[in-house]
This record gives structure tokens, sequence and C-alpha cells, in this order.
């Protein structure tokens, strides 16, 4: 019998940004351009438009979070003025945003693919 890996899995892999299904190939063409299909099993992971707008909002989330823990630590944790703690602030979150976006990305290409999995979808063939 067939058993499907553990979901965890399939997580694990695409944060180490390789696809979810056969864990070798990767995710990204770029920094943050996520490629159409793998390219040693072929999983398609943008399978239509919009696809990632789940990613984007996953982003803006744990940003504004971030941002939020930033300005309470700035708040209650330094003297500084005003404008010094909401420039440096913008500063930190801006790139906090720039690097956590592919993060972001791969997160939610194993949220569409665990689910698929869970729907028996038949383009789905999970590998341990
Ligand atoms: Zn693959």
């Amino acid at each position: 019998m067939h058993s499907t890996p553990p979901k965890s899995l399939f997580f694990r892999r695409a944060l180490r940004k390789r696809c979810p299904q056969c864990g070798d190939g990767p995710l990204f063409r770029s920094f943050a351009r996520l490629r159409e299909t793998c390219s040693v099993c072929g999983l398609q992971y943008r399978r239509e438009s919009g696809s990632q707008t789940g990613a984007m909002y996953f982003c803006a989330a744990v940003t504004e979070i971030f941002a939020a823990g930033l300005a309470l630590a700035l708040y209650f944790f330094t003297d500084w003025s005003a404008p010094l703690a909401l420039g440096f602030g913008t500063a930190l979150v801006l790139g906090f945003s720039y690097f956590f976006l592919p993060v972001s990305m791969a997160f939610w290409t194993a949220v569409e693919y665990s689910t698929d999995v869970s729907n028996g979808e038949r383009w789905t063939r999970p590998r341990p």
C-alpha cells in the first residue's frame, strides 16, 4: 500500500527552496522568481493566475506583526526621537519584507501542494 509522506516534509522541502513533491528541483529561478514547473519531476508550481496571492498576504501579515513588535520594542527599549525611530523602523521593516518574500512564496507553494495532496488531485505524486 502506498503511504503519503507527512505534510511537514513538503514544508521542509519548500522552505529549503526545493520542490515540495520530489525535494530535488529548485523552486526559484532567482531570488524571488518562482519557476513555472519543477525541472526534476514536472510539478507545476503556478497552476493558475494569482496562485501566489496567498504568499503576498502571508508576507504582508507576517511583516505587519514584525513591524508591530519592532514599534513596541523601539518605544519601550529606546529613548530615540520619533523621526529616528520611524526612519530606522521603516528601513528595517522594508528589509524584513524584502527578505521574507521568497520564504513566504515557498511556504505558500507548500500550502497549495499539501492541500492538493489532501484532496487527492491527480497531478500530485508525493515522494518519500
Ligand atoms: Zn519536483
